[in-house]
């Protein structure tokens, strides 16, 4: 990541992912409208302190091997922020954290809002997990109450959407979608402070991955929704993410699906090694 989503870091930034190329020829990954690919690792409920020597590892070896095609973040849990911003000064990484209440502040114990989250270092929140979702019983109207919280905390909201087994079993997959987007995606989405992310719930940690062709289907409705929505110039701006059991040894089938504009990252981003190796994806590098 580089110019002002580096500065990001910390600093509010006003447009912390920059989505497109500005003008570069398109890169590895990068598709017909110039989207610059996103990596996002999603830590969910992992990680103590020593667990900031995996930020120490991937730092030294995108030291030696950067993957200049694809902007990387890593979302820690809210604990270990700041420290994590420590592990990563000076680096082109940026930060996200997991979720966010949607006020500024007030009697919420054990809440956390986007605006001590862009305090302890965080450029982006993830908003709408299915296992926020389904743990927390999370609505679309709550999930875009925190996407709003994001924005106004001018944190990047990266919202996740996607169907269970049952749903896709039912064929009602694009309906589902279309009914998160619909409810989820406030109204003042730009294609430069919110992220969505295609996780379709069965394949979250369970080994299992829609076919390529299917993720293109997705991701292609999902687009032309948020045209709808939106309007389609900012829609095509927008990085539409893939989620969902992305490993190293699938990374290239799955990254460079049309409409797919990087990945949200969980059990493979724990560990430098697996997470880089799947960014060596953009690189053409086989690092696995
Ligand atoms: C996630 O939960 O965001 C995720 C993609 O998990 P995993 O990669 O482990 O399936």
């Amino acid at each position: 990541m580089r110019g002002k989503a580096a500065q990001a870091l910390g600093d509010g930034s006003k447009t912390p992912f920059p989505p497109s190329a500005g003008g570069r020829r398109a890169g590895r990954g990068e598709d017909v409208a110039g989207i610059r690919p996103l990596v996002a690792g999603n830590w969910k409920m992992n990680g103590l302190g020593d667990a900031l020597a995996e930020l120490g590892a991937l730092r030294e070896r995108l030291a030696k091997s950067p993957v200049p095609e694809a902007d990387i973040m890593v979302c820690p849990p809210a604990t270990l922020l700041s420290r994590a911003r420590a592990a990563l000064a000076g680096t082109t990484l940026t930060l996200g954290a997991q979720d966010c209440h949607p006020l500024p502040s007030g009697a919420h114990t054990g809440d956390i809002s986007a605006e001590m989250l862009a305090d302890a270092g965080a450029a982006a929140v993830i908003v709408g997990h299915s296992e926020r979702r389904t743990d927390h019983g999370e609505t679309d109207a709550l999930v875009r109450a925190k996407a709003e919280a994001a924005h106004r905390a001018k944190l990047a909201a990266i919202i996740c959407v996607g169907e269970t087994e049952a749903q896709r079993g039912d064929g009602a997959t694009l309906e589902v979608v279309r009914r998160q987007l619909e409810g989820s995606v406030p109204d003042k989405a730009r294609a430069a402070n919110t992220v969505i992310a295609y996780e379709p719930v069965w394949a979250i940690g369970t080994g299992l991955t829609p076919t390529p062709a299917d993720v293109a289907e997705v991701h292609g409705f999902i687009r032309g929704e948020l045209g709808r929505l939106l309007g389609s110039a900012e829609a095509s701006r927008f990085r539409i993410l893939y989620g969902g059991s992305v490993k190293p040894a699938n990374a290239s089938e799955l990254l460079f699906v049309p409409d797919v504009n990087g990945a949200l990252v969980g059990g493979a981003s724990l560990k430098a090694s697996d997470f880089y190796a799947i960014l060596s994806a953009y690189s053409g590098r086989d690092a696995r």
